[in-house]
């Protein structure tokens, strides 16, 4: 018996879904606009849902009488075997045991039509399609056959867009069949299209993300493929039993749903009847549509719909090798420009002179236009680049706003409005940073890009209002182009991965390299010791025999001087005086060896003590020099006898290489400035030729001549004391006019005082 009048059903259920499905959809709402419970389907097949366990049809679309002879009153609440055979309802209960859709052909009444079913929770919602034309499976398998095997033979991706628009027209007859590619804001851009002769091409045409809103996107994701065979429909309405009638079902995956009202009318601003779109899916995400538009109404039965969706399928796994390759190409090519470039680094010590000094460059390693590195404080830049200034500032912004160690953008106006003054230098910016506490950072540079989007229309004139104060989807489609200013090309995704790798092998490898130079400078220290202490014992051991040789020389002297020819005489005495020249040499030696062996006595003193003390044992050698009142001098923290031991060497060969010119004066002062405080050595004596003054630090180096004795360690002591008090020696001379001898000291104190020595 039946208890409610259809009416009373109808209205019902229009209660219900009026609750949560919004009455007037317009673009005030349209993106949020929940169409998966949208409770409506498109005409042209019925649909019905049934409970699976208890086989009772629940809900029913209010055109079945039209199309398969029952009304909803006399479904609802009813068996399902009321309209299918029990043999199709049990094939239908074992396939959607294991699989989510199942189809079949079947026939009610005389009605043939293909059944879609799949399940929703507990229900099975099934679906008639009126089949109008037979197919003949073994066609329809040579048809898939074929068109599988011709995208997969294709390389390239526009390849690939042009051949599927090719065959779906072909197989489906649409008078406009087009691909669009989303972009990173899901604005759509036609990247192929077939169409008939007289409609206008499409192809490069830009459309604005708002044209398919984000829950519209979700559903082509889930659904894949959604027909519309005459945009001109009128909604059939799903009745429910009172049972389900607060709960609509969810049309997500239904083949009828009815599309928004929003985009029918956009679709017949379009002055499109008919429309048919798969979507195509690269990991995960849509990445693009395939779209056939038609300009009358046109029906595509679900064995071709099938095919459609297997071809974009295939497309979409075929994109995605593709997409692979490609990236696998892009990163190889730039990961053996990123070894070549550690492997120039690693060669010559210093990573910038392994980006500066090659035939790889750091420009290689992404498309730019330039590059900069900043590190230990030093800006190198490479192409073009904006000044150092604006580096700098960058610099400080990036320091701040950029969170990670990457930072990437091609609209650096938008984020660092104050770079638009540069915007056509530097319009995108690459960021990799070595160190944030030391401002170290490796940065590539993209000039501005300006670029002209044809969009299908004003892109910001989505919104038309009617007299009535209504919204509705734009009307017109004109081209409308913009020129886009202040962004660079988009930096790629491997571009990115490919400079954050080189951040942490340049970060490797400093850390190699460190650990290198440590384990040389043990190496090396150890080396030094076992030198000092092996010239410290053979000079040792050399006094002994020399001692011998002078004694028999003083003795063939004293005793046997009168007895020897003059060349007798000369000879010994050559060989006393050799023997005193080669005693100041061992004793240099062995004071330079001793160095390192020494215990250091740290502690604070004046220097002009030090100098004092020097100056009385020298005088008397070099009485015929003057020397300058000395002024008073700062304490310095050292070692005072190593300290009084350079000052000896310095102070000696100043009086000494002095000593032979005409009024010899020597100076001693101290130099104050923003780096420090420098004393100095200064005398009129013989100076340096410039090529000479690298040179006699190093032991053994001699260039004055045989009048003046020495052995040509003097220097070598003054300048490992002063490495020792981590201090730093030079000398300025030319030759004939004196030479001044400056050095610092690792600690040095400025005193109050007012005392003589
Ligand atoms: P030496 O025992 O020969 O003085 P040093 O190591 O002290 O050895 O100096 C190395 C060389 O530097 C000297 O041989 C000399 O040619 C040059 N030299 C050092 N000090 C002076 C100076 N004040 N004026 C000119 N030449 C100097």
């Amino acid at each position: 018996m039946i208890k409610f009048s259809l009416q009373n059903r109808i209205m019902n259920s229009l209660e219900t879904i009026e609750k949560q499905y919004p009455l007037q959809v317009d673009l005030s709402n349209c993106a949020k606009e929940p169409i998966h419970i949208i409770n409506r389907i498109q005409p042209h097949g019925v649909l019905l849902t049934y409970l699976f366990e208890s086989e009772k049809i629940i809900r029913c679309s209010d055109n079945s009488n039209r199309i398969i002879s029952y009304s909803p009153v006399e479904l609802i609440d009813q068996p399902i075997s009321k309209i299918l055979s029990k043999q199709t309802i049990d094939t239908v209960r074992e396939k959607l045991s294991v699989d989510p859709t199942y189809f079949m052909d079947v026939t009610i009444g005389s009605v043939k039509a293909t059944l879609i079913v799949h399940k929703r929770g507990e229900e099975v919602v099934a679906e008639l399609e009126p089949s109008k034309a037979t197919v003949n499976p073994f066609e329809y398998q040579t048809q898939l056959t074929s068109i599988v095997s011709k995208i997969n033979s294709l390389e390239s991706v526009s390849q690939m867009c042009d051949q599927t628009v090719h065959l779906l027209s072909e197989y489906l007859g649409f008078d406009r069949v087009m691909i669009y590619k989303f972009d990173d804001d899901w604005n759509g851009k036609v990247i192929a299209e077939i169409r008939e002769e007289n409609l206008e091409p499409w192809l490069g045409l830009q459309y604005p993300a708002s044209d398919i809103p984000s829950q519209a996107r979700q559903l082509f994701l889930k659904q894949g493929i959604r027909l519309i065979p005459n945009v001109s429909y009128e909604s059939s309405q799903i009745i429910s039993s009172d049972k389900v009638s607060d709960n609509p079902v969810d049309l997500s995956n239904s083949e009828l749903r009815a599309v928004s009202s929003m985009h029918v009318e956009y679709l017949k601003n379009m002055k499109v009847s008919s429309t048919l779109t798969a979507a195509i899916v690269h990991n995960g995400a849509l990445w693009g549509l395939i779209a056939c538009h038609h300009y009358s109404p046109k029906y595509v039965n679900y064995y071709q719909r099938l095919a459609c969706k297997l071809l974009t399928q295939v497309f979409s796994s075929q994109l995605g090798l593709t997409l692979s390759n490609t990236l696998l190409q892009q990163a190889n090519r730039t990961s053996k420009v990123r070894s070549k470039l550690i492997e120039q680094m690693s060669r010559s010590w210093d990573v910038v002179k392994g980006m500066e000094n090659f035939d790889v460059g750091p420009m290689e390693l992404v498309e730019c236009d330039g590059f900069c590195s900043l590190l230990e404080g030093k800006l190198t830049c490479f192409g073009e680049t904006p000044s150092v200034d604006k580096i700098n500032e960058l610099v400080d912004w990036l320091l701040e706003n950029a969170c990670d160690d990457v930072y990437s953008t091609s609209n650096l106006g938008v984020e660092f409005p104050a770079s638009t003054r540069y915007a056509k230098q530097c319009s995108g910016v690459l960021v990799i940073f070595l160190s944030r506490e030391k401002r170290e950072l490796l940065v590539w540079f993209r000039k501005e890009k300006i670029e002209t989007i044809n969009w299908a229309g004003n892109p910001r004139e989505k919104v038309f209002i009617e007299k009535d104060g209504s919204l509705h989807p734009r009307r017109s489609f004109e081209r409308w182009k913009e020129t886009q200013k202040g962004r660079s090309l988009p930096w790629q995704n491997f571009e990115v991965q490919s400079v954050k790798s080189f951040g942490s092998e340049i970060k490797k490898l400093v850390i190699k390299q460190y650990d290198k130079i440590s384990a040389l400078n043990k190496e090396f220290d150890q080396a030094y010791k076992a030198l000092e202490s092996f010239s410290y014992s053979v000079s040792h051991d050399l006094r002994a025999p020399l001692r011998g040789i002078d004694g028999f020389a003083q003795l063939i002297k004293e005793e046997y001087y009168d007895r020897l020819d003059e060349m007798g005489k000369s000879a010994i005495q050559t060989i006393i005086s050799s023997t005193q020249q080669m005693n100041t040499i061992i004793d240099d030696i062995l004071a330079y060896s001793g160095l390192g062996k020494k215990e250091m006595r740290m502690g604070f003193f004046p220097m002009d003590k030090v100098i004092h003390e020097v100056l009385s044992l020298l005088t008397n050698t070099y009485h015929e020099v003057n020397i300058k009142d000395i002024p008073l001098l700062p304490e310095v923290y050292g070692d005072y006898t190593m300290i009084k031991l350079m000052m000896t060497n310095l102070l000696e060969n100043a009086m000494k290489y002095s000593s032979k010119q005409h009024a010899p004066l020597v100076e001693i002062g101290v130099l104050s400035n923003t780096e420090g405080i420098t004393f100095f050595v200064r005398d009129n004596g013989i100076g340096m030729e410039q090529k000479h003054l690298n040179k006699i630090f190093d032991v053994f180096n001699r260039v004055a001549g045989g009048e003046y004795p020495g052995s040509g360690v003097g220097l070598a002591i003054v300048k490992r004391i002063i490495e020792i008090h981590q201090g730093l020696i030079w000398v300025e001379s030319k030759l004939g006019h004196g030479s001044t001898f400056y050095f610092r000291i690792g600690e040095v104190r400025e005193i109050d005082r007012v005392v003589l020595y």
